[in-house]
């Protein structure tokens, strides 16, 4: 890593006054862009001590962790970072949790966790039609909150159905990223569509002309070979043993097929 965008995002963090665990976000995803994402759960909670606490425990457990100590600051980030999870304390300042989670709901299809305290918060938040899709009740240990991070993303992820994992392999159809073995592949536009239509066919034998007409176009009037390159670099970017495929089979006669 250059030192420079660490002093450059140190500066502008300064600035700005932003949460220095943005910061750390930020400079994290900035140095390992070609990774698969990790997932981004913004936590807003007004405690000190409850936040950092809990930004550490997240942080350590894999996640990109962003934080806020108000509502307004937590509305701004889920705007601006599109996290894939969000953890909003009930009582806070500036904008309450339960106004918070109604607006993000709205506005994003995102699982939310609120945080209560006991007591009538709690009555609050189970009578209100907030948008939550979970709420935990304080003092909660860390593992309680795991589990139900965990059964949240499980069940937004149901329901996301542009990421398909196929044993090694992630594809993001929506936007277009492939990792295999957690490292992203770069592949060409055609490659793309033709893993694409094999993962949309998951199972079927596509014929060579299906396969043509689909990513190359009905009229495809070309070398019908082409195919049988794009699949060998395909194989060569995503197989651990190209000669031997696993992923991508060749069915002798008929075509190609991934289970
Ligand atoms: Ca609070």
């Amino acid at each position: 890593m250059s030192e420079t965008p660490l002093v450059f995002v140190c500066v502008a963090a300064k600035i700005l006054k932003q949460d220095l665990t943005l910061m750390l976000y930020r400079l994290n995803r900035s140095t390992n862009s070609n990774e698969k994402p990790m997932t981004k759960i913004l936590l807003v909670e007004d405690e000190g001590i409850l936040r950092t606490t809990l930004a550490q425990q997240l942080t350590a457990e894999g996640y990109a962790v962003l934080a806020a100590a108000d509502g307004e600051r937590g509305l701004e980030l889920a705007r601006d970072e599109k996290p894939d999870l969000c953890i909003f304390d009930v009582m806070l300042p500036r904008l309450d949790g339960l106004s918070l989670c109604r607006i993000v709901s709205k506005e994003q299809n995102v699982p939310i966790i609120l945080l209560t305290a006991r007591s009538a918060e709690m009555d609050r938040v189970i009578g209100l039609d907030s948008g939550a899709d979970d709420y935990i009740v304080k003092p909660f240990g860390l593992s309680e909150l795991l589990a139900r991070i965990r059964s949240a993303l499980r069940r937004a992820n149901k329901q996301n159905d542009s990421i398909m994992r196929l044993g090694h392999i992630v594809i993001d159809i929506a936007s277009h990223r492939v990792w295999a073995n957690d490292k992203e592949v770069k592949l060409s536009s055609k490659e793309f569509g033709l893993l694409a239509t094999l993962v949309r066919n998951r199972g079927v034998v596509l014929v060579r002309d299906t396969l043509l007409s689909e990513v190359w176009g009905m009229d495809f009037e070309g070398d019908p070979r082409t195919l049988d390159v794009h699949i060998r670099w395909l194989r060569m970017k995503l197989e651990s043993d190209p000669d031997h495929p696993e992923f991508i089979k060749t069915v002798r006669g008929v075509g190609y097929r991934i289970d």
